[in-house]
């Protein structure tokens, strides 16, 4: 019946401390199935946010859109 809560318990939320690329503030990364996005809250920059492996293990990689 409520699949907005049952999409909100498939979501994790991730603070980043430093990651914004706009401002240098913190990011609330989320996550959800296929795919990532990145909030900055103090410059307000919305980030895609990609995954990718490498030799090490996963890397997070930060794609910059336009600012709000
Ligand atoms: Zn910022």
């Amino acid at each position: 019946m409520n699949t907005e809560l049952q999409e909100e318990t498939t979501t994790r939320d991730l603070d980043l401390p430093g990651a914004c690329v706009g401002c240098g503030g913190p990011l609330a990364a989320r996550f959800s199935p296929g795919r990532a996005h990145g909030v900055c809250f103090t410059c307000h920059l919305v980030s895609e946010l990609g995954l990718a492996r490498s030799a090490e293990g996963v890397q997070l990689i930060q794609l910059p859109r336009a600012a709000a």
